[in-house]
């Protein structure tokens, strides 16, 4: 483990098995799209690993299959100490469909199990028959749980009516702090029932990077205006974030952000450059 490295700064939360996660992971939309910049995806995949950002999120549509690819190559020797995340698109949510997309993924992760399969988003196959899937692929060792991703309340409330629909473990959602719909009501729903949040695109796909709001509350931290984006969802309870950094000073500042308390004074400045939302918004998607 590289010296500067203190484990004890990964904070965790409990999926409803019973299982901790911590509440920072890796993203990895755009990696394996470019040969050239792999080696570099690598790097910065293992040097979250060493840094105990051991989750790591993928999905079979990222660069058809190349990000998964990538992911297995970091993840090599280590598969024990990953938290694995992939999704299957809805396109691929049949009965059939799913088992062979798991399998596909599963051959392209050179790994025998997904730790977390996610339905990447609601499509047009019942929701029942995904859900079927998923268990007999949790009771073939394939997949360990199950959840879903760009659901808004009303989709997770007929999820959870259905047979088994109770085993959802997460619902990854756009939310960062110029995208704070989702605590107008499918937050406190997700957090009634001890279903975490997986914030995806937690830096805006980087524009909060260059945020000036931001970087007056980074000054009182002496961080960027990018660790300050990314304390903020992590601090917010019940919630993983899972920026993506292709760089690896960019994996250790996003590690470091576990380290930054925010004050309430940063959190009312933030409410007043970023209100929360004051009536029911669609869940926006990215
Ligand atoms: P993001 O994580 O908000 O932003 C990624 C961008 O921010 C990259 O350009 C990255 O640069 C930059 N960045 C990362 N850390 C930084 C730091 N400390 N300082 C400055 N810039 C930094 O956006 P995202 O990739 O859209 O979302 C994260 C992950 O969520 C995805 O990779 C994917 O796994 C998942 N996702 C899921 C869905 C879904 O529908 N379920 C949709 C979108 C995303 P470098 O790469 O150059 O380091």
């Amino acid at each position: 483990m590289p010296p500067s490295i203190n484990r004890s700064l990964i904070r965790t939360l409990k999926l409803p098995s019973g299982e901790a996660v911590p509440v920072l992971g890796q993203g990895t939309w755009k990696m394996g799209e470019d040969r050239r910049r792999r080696a570099d995806e690598v790097a910065a995949l293992k040097l979250g690993l060493d840094l105990g950002i051991t989750l790591i999120d993928t999905a079979e549509m990222y660069a058809s299959g190349g990000a998964e690819e990538v992911v297995a190559e970091a993840i090599a020797g280590r598969r024990d100490a990953t938290f694995l995340v992939s999704k299957v698109l809805p396109s691929n949510a049949s009965r059939a469909g799913v088992k062979r997309a798991c399998e596909n993924s599963l051959k392209r992760l050179a790994t025998d199990r997904i730790d977390l399969y996610l339905l990447h988003w609601p499509g047009s196959v019942p929701l029942s028959e995904t859900v079927e899937a998923f268990e007999a692929l949790k009771a073939a060792g394939k997949i360990r749980h199950w959840g879903v991703s760009n659901f808004d309340t009303d989709e997770m409330e007929e999820l959870v009516g259905l047979d088994h629909g109770g085993d959802v473990q997460t619902n990854q959602v756009l939310y960062n702090l110029s995208r704070r719909g989702p605590e107008f009501d499918l937050a406190p729903w997700c957090a009634e029932r001890g279903i975490p949040l997986m914030a995806y695109s937690p830096v805006e796909q980087g524009a909060l990077a260059h945020n000036t709001r931001l970087e007056v509350v980074a000054a009182r931290h002496n961080a960027t205006a990018a660790q300050i984006a990314l304390a903020w969802v992590m601090m917010q309870d019940g919630v993983i974030a899972i920026p993506k950094a292709g760089r690896q000073e960019h994996v250790r500042q996003n590690a470091a952000a576990l380290s930054i308390e925010l004050t309430p004074q940063d959190f009312a400045d933030l409410d007043r450059a970023f209100p929360p939302p004051t009536r029911k918004r669609g869940l926006e998607m990215i």
